[in-house]
């Protein structure tokens, strides 16, 4: 029987109800939420309606596909929207919902973690610097609090010593971010990915620049709405700021697929034997190890692109762990998973109100308005100051971006977009857009030493 075929009754007694279900407890939170599937029903029959919204587009005469205007429903209003959520949304709606106002994250995808879990990119670098000739851990704040967590999960995290860079596992990591996702209260709307940005009807009357009002997601019912006070842009392609009109560069950069490999614990190769290729690094389960992987630097939003690079990736994997398979000592080694997600690097970067250089970040240049202290992953270290300004466009109200998608130039770019990096500047886009909602100002005049007071309350490090 098709789900759609199925009366209220057959419902219940599907989920293991009988006919006194309501007797057995309905209207338990639990059974509150599965209420919540079957409520769109028709009040005679009993049967589901299928509520699409989605309106057919149209082939013209002249075989141009033209989309017809129709309304959109609304399914929520917030204070902050944060849309995508990977490392830098899930640690801008923390920081958001913790600061009291209403917070609605939404992912195109059935989890969080982004690059860090469907991504498989597990290895977290980039959060040590040198500082006056010392080593320190920048990222504080949200992000260290999840490592921290990781800790205390099984297999969560290794290599957690002082100075070195710790491997996350992707399905630990997703858990605990539902955990800490709910902890903070944040309305979700998951298998919804934002095509289209809302803006006010009016520009802004000083500026004259477009407002940001919300963001319009697809989802199995068609378009859906969310109204907001702030949003927040961590989809890492800018899927909603540039449709809202923002400036924005738009990159080529590597794009691979990680892989995790398995039973590791179990090679024995003869003495003297050469090490294969492609053995991958290693991940909080023994016997696991994940592989990445460069790949030639395309355009990430291009769908062709996409298909033929994850065909392409898909063999070269194959070929690759054959060629381990085929070391003696090795033949047991498997491959456990490829990444769900094509790992896109760099994409869509704003033109912000200020953008970060490679030479300035290296000669340490400082910014009234440090909202965070980034590391490099390569090279010496340096620490450098991430500027509010680099995370709000300059020709747009009331949207805020973070994780890769921050004014850089390209080199700069490359430790921009490092987890650790992402984390602390999702936390200061979050506190900020919670702060300019609060204080109903747009997000580029929120208050500067009102976030930084906030943020180090959040335990972040800002220099
Ligand atoms: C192959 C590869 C290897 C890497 N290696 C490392 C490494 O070793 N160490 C390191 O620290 N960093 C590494 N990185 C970089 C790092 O993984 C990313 O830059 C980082 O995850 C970016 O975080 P983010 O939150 O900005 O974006 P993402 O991780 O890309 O998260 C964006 C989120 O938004 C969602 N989303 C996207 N579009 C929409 C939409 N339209 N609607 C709704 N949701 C949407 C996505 O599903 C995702 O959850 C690597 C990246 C790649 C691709």
């Amino acid at each position: 029987m098709f789900i759609s075929e199925l009366t209220r009754r057959d419902m219940l007694k599907t989920l293991g109800f009988g006919v006194g279900a309501a007797a057995l407890g309905i209207g338990s939170a639990e059974d509150v939420a599965r209420a919540d599937f079957v409520r769109k029903e028709d009040k005679t029959t009993g049967q589901l309606l299928d509520g699409s919204q989605a309106t057919p587009c149209k082939q013209l005469a002249d075989g141009s596909i033209v989309r017809p205007a129709a309304n959109v429903p609304k399914i929520s209003e917030t204070d902050v929207l944060v849309v995508g959520g990977g490392p830098a949304g899930c640690c801008a709606a923390i920081a958001a919902a913790r600061l009291g106002v209403k917070t609605t994250l939404v992912e195109r995808y059935g989890h969080f973690g982004g690059l860090a879990t469907g991504g498989l990119v597990v290895h977290i670098l980039g959060h040590w610097i040198s500082e006056n000739g010392k080593k320190i851990q920048a990222t504080q704040g949200i992000g260290e609090e999840m490592m921290k967590r990781l800790e205390g999960l099984p297999n969560g995290i290794v290599n957690r010593e002082f100075g070195k860079n710790p491997t996350l596992d992707a399905e630990v990591y997703k858990y605990l971010l539902v955990e800490m996702i709910t902890e903070a209260n944040i309305e979700v709307f998951l298998h919804s990915w934002a095509s289209d940005a809302i803006i006010a009807d009016a520009p802004d009357p000083k500026t004259g620049a477009p407002v940001v009002r919300g963001a319009v997601l697809q989802t199995k019912l068609g378009p859906q709405a969310i109204i907001a006070k702030q949003v927040v842009d961590t989809t890492g392609d800018g899927d909603v700021f540039v449709p809202a009109g923002a400036a924005h560069t738009q990159r080529a950069y590597e794009i691979g697929l990680p892989y995790r490999i398995g039973n590791l614990d179990r090679v024995n190769p003869p003495k003297d034997a050469k090490r294969p290729r492609y053995l991958g690094d290693v991940t909080p389960v023994a016997g696991v190890k994940w592989v990445n992987m460069a790949g030639p630097s395309l355009d990430g939003v291009d769908v062709k692109t996409l298909s033929k690079l994850e065909l392409q990736h898909r063999k070269q994997i194959w070929k690759q762990v054959q060629e381990v398979r085929n070391t003696p000592g090795y033949e047991n080694v498997y491959l456990m998973e490829t990444a769900p997600q094509i790992g896109v690097r760099i994409t869509r970067v704003i033109e912000g109100d200020a953008t970060l250089t490679l030479a300035e970040a290296k000669a340490g240049k400082k910014y009234d308005d440090c909202v965070g202290i980034g590391g490099a992953w390569h090279g010496d270290h340096i620490g450098w100051q991430i500027p509010y300004r680099s995370m709000t466009p300059k020709n747009v109200e009331n949207i805020i971006t973070a994780g890769r998608s921050i004014s850089a130039e390209p080199l700069m770019s490359d430790s921009v977009r490092v987890i650790p990096n992402c984390w602390v500047s999702g936390q200061a886009a979050g506190v900020a857009a919670a702060l300019a909602a609060k204080s109903n100002v747009l997000a580029r005049n929120v208050s500067i030493p009102d976030v930084q007071k906030a943020l180090l309350e959040q335990k972040a490090y800002l220099g």
